[in-house]
């Protein structure tokens, strides 16, 4: 149980340690943290740009790398910015240690390049802050049953810091980011997006997990499973932690805690899609499983899907993956070419998925006919549609990205006017 000392989680992305100025700066705000009188455990991503270099130089090499290798590459990033914080805290008075995932150790499953957690051992990492130091864990990265250095996937930082505010039962988890806090929508493409001061777990679930970047979809699941309070915050702006009670950032919470309840409370786009289709498929049961099987056991995630049915006999079959796994499933659908006997598959990865997410929607008609109607005034075509209970989501030409969120935010009343 959390003692009467707060204990704090603050995590830091990628461009808050982008360079040396930038991990300076982090480190004097870990220092006024423990200073305020709380036990903290940082969490690193790499400086920013770098996950990308790295992972263009496996993919330099090969489209289809082994992912352990990967993983040994990419890891390195998130290593290098914990011990560099490790120094800049030292060089200010205060004793820290940087740990890398195997060392606290961050336990993982085997799925190299978007591993899951399986188990953290808090203790090495309460000892060392019951020594009055602040440890300095490397996000994004575990190791796996085979002794081997896994990553949680792109944004795993995310995760690490949630899973180890859960391990050492932290009383907030901090994410401290380039942006001040969760908005409608991307506030980078939509200037008029407002800032929410609360937002449930299930809503940030589902924007996180159709593109919105700000949280990493495994670290809200996780959040919402184990209880930890997350909140979202700049490291850019210099302010008091709190004003009259309020945090200065995001929080996400219990649908409880939440008194405006609004039909809509955000949208998201990903341009990390790509469009397949299987065309002319001979139309027999058992044709989804024997396109969908194989890419599941090449660990292809397979999103939005449509069968359309011609009047020929045959069957066509649309569906979306993330643009990474393109190349796996297109490998994989060649190879069952005989068995699923299609004429002919077809890819278009200059697509955009945007989505509409609202806890309001479970008791109210019409959000979908909105999007619709909205889309269809400014001539855009929906080439795919998929909704769930909280959520709508098209794709759309990838051109069309920043007209339909722009659209769809002033036509649901989110616009901060
Ligand atoms: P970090 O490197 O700190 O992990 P990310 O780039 O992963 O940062 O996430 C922060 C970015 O998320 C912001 O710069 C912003 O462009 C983007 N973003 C997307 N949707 C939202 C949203 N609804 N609210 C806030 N930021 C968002
Ligand atoms: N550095 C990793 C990435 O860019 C992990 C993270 O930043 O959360 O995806
Ligand atoms: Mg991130």
């Amino acid at each position: 149980m959390p003692g009467s000392v707060p204990r704090i989680v603050m995590k830091f992305g990628g461009t808050s340690v982008g360079d040396l100025e930038r991990i300076k700066a982090v480190a004097e705000r870990v220092k006024k943290q423990k200073e305020a009188g709380c036990d903290v455990l940082v969490v690193v991503s790499a400086m920013a740009g770098e996950t990308n270099k790295l992972v263009g130089y496996c993919q330099n090499l090969s489209d289809l790398h082994d992912a352990r290798e990967y993983d040994s590459i990419v890891a390195t990033g998130e290593q290098v910015t914990s011990g560099l914080l490790a120094i800049a805290l030292q060089k200010l008075g205060v004793p820290s240690r940087s740990f890398a995932g195997w060392q606290v150790p961050i336990r993982t499953d085997s799925a190299h390049g978007k591993a899951s957690l399986d188990t953290i051992d808090g203790e090495r990492l309460l000892g060392s802050m019951a020594e009055g130091m602040v440890p300095v864990v490397a996000g994004f990265q575990g190791v796996g049953p085979d002794g081997r250095v896994t990553t949680l996937g792109r944004g795993g930082s995310d995760t690490s810091a949630v899973a180890l505010a859960a391990a050492i039962k932290a009383d907030r988890c901090d994410i401290y980011t380039d942006v001040d806090g969760i908005y409608t929508t991307d506030p980078r493409i939509v200037a008029k997006a407002r800032k929410l001061e609360k937002i449930t777990y299930e809503e940030m679930l589902e924007l996180a997990s159709v593109g919105a970047k700000v949280l990493q979809t495994r670290s809200v699941g996780l959040a919402m499973r184990e209880q930890v309070r997350v909140q979202v915050l700049s490291s850019f702006v210099d302010g008091p932690a709190m004003v009259e009670g309020k945090l200065p950032g995001s929080l996400v919470v219990d649908e409880d805690e939440i008194v405006e309840k609004k039909l809509v409370t955000g949208i998201a786009y990903s341009r990390d899609e790509a469009k397949l289709s299987v065309r002319r498929i001979p139309d027999r049961p058992g044709i989804a499983a024997a396109i969908f099987g194989p890419l599941s056991e090449a660990n292809v995630n397979v999103d939005m899907i449509v069968q359309s049915t011609g009047a020929d006999g045959t069957t066509n079959m649309t569906f979306t993956t993330s643009k990474t796994d393109l190349p796996r499933a297109i490998s994989t659908l060649e190879s069952v070419r005989d068995a699923v006997q299609y004429e002919e598959l077809a890819t278009d990865d200059d697509v955009v998925k945007i989505s509409v997410v609202g806890t309001g929607m479970r008791s109210h008609a019409g959000v979908a006919a909105t999007m619709f109607r909205t889309l269809s005034e400014r001539s855009i075509n929906i080439q795919v549609i998929s909704t769930s209970e909280i959520k709508v989501s098209v794709l759309l030409s990838a051109e069309y990205a920043e007209l339909a969120v722009r659209a769809l935010h002033t036509a649901y009343g989110l616009d901060n006017v």
